[in-house]
């Protein structure tokens, strides 16, 4: 394996920026963590062939980035490539009930834009600070909506077989899971919406935000939901009742305003995230016997 050798083939190929020990404390939410070998970021499609074929040359693993919303990168970093996806996959464009999106676009706005034309199917995306492509593969959405369930198409790079477009149906999506990222590298879906009130879809979409305003640490660095709920219960409500909110582990704090979610009050390491995490599920196991997994990912050792 040769970095410097990748390195020089895509910055002479990309036409997007291409960095050695690129810090990704500055492409998470979390603000953690320590640096990727590489960073690359694809503004086109031939971006992304030449990359995952270079890649491949030089042996070097690679992952995909969104807005790194729930993600948490090791202090030692990532030993591989994080591929970011630039200009031509930030689009996206309503035909009739079907919105096309390219998976660099933040759900944000595809929202924005469907609901004002008084389409209805996005509304769980309210709030959520991810791009269309993290949500494919984390198959984000709501406790009763998801983003999985109005995919009709969508279009990946497989690493050996090129441009594929799988069918919703084919993917196996799960509760905050699907297999997107193991298929290969989604560039762009189509989600199957339906015509509805434009004031209703904005109340709804209010309701929500306001939701969210009140019952979770706006303004701080995280990740959004650390663990997934448990059949038939919430992480929140079981974290709660062990009383840890407010616990801490240097610059890292679980939320005293969301106890599923850990915050990063300044200066938190990977190491002080993870320390919680583990004394989080130590304490629900001794008292409930629940066992909590974790929804956030994991990206990096050390
Ligand atoms: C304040 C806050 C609130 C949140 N609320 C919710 C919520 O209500 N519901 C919910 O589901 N989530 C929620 N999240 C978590 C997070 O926003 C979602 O999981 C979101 O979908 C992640 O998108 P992202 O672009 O940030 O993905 P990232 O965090 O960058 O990546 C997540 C995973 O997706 C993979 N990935 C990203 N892009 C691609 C691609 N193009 N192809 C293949 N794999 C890819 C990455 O490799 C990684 O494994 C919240 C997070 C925060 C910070």
């Amino acid at each position: 394996m040769s970095v410097t050798r990748a390195y020089d083939t895509l910055r002479d190929t990309v036409s997007g920026p291409v960095r050695r020990r690129e810090s990704l404390a500055r492409h998470t939410t979390y603000r953690i963590g320590g640096p990727a070998t590489l960073y690359v970021e694809c503004d086109t499609l031939s971006d992304v062939a030449r990359t995952i074929e270079t890649l491949a040359e030089e042996r070097i693993e690679w992952v995909v980035l969104g807005k790194g919303s729930n993600v948490l990168v090791a202090d030692g970093g990532y030993d591989g490539a994080v591929i970011v996806l630039g200009r031509d996959f930030k689009r996206h464009g309503v035909d009739g009930e079907t919105l096309r999106a390219g998976a660099g676009v933040i759900l944000a706005a595809a929202l924005r834009d469907t609901y004002s034309r008084g389409l209805t199917g996005l509304e769980f995306a309210a709030g959520i600070p991810g791009t269309v492509g993290g949500a494919l593969a984390m198959n984000a959405g709501s406790r009763d909506e998801w983003i999985g369930s109005r995919v009709e198409t969508i279009t990946l790079w497989v690493p050996g077989a090129g441009l594929t477009v799988v069918h919703g149906h084919e993917v196996e999506w799960g509760y905050r899971e699907s297999d997107i990222a193991q298929r290969g590298l989604a560039l762009e879906c189509t989600l199957r919406l339906a015509e509805d009130d434009v004031e209703r879809v904005r109340r709804t979409i209010d309701t929500r935000l306001r939701m969210r305003r009140t019952s979770q640490p706006v303004g701080t660095a995280n990740a959004g939901s650390v663990f997934k709920n448990p059949p038939g219960d919430s992480a929140a409500r079981l974290i709660e009742a062990c009383g840890l909110k407010g616990m801490r582990k240097g610059g890292a704090e679980v939320s005293r305003v969301h106890s599923n979610f850990i915050v990063n009050t300044g200066g938190a390491t990977a190491a002080d995230v993870l320390g919680l995490v583990e004394d989080v599920r130590e304490a629900v196991m001794g008292r409930y016997g629940v066992r909590l997994e974790p929804e956030i990912r994991l990206l990096g050792t050390g």
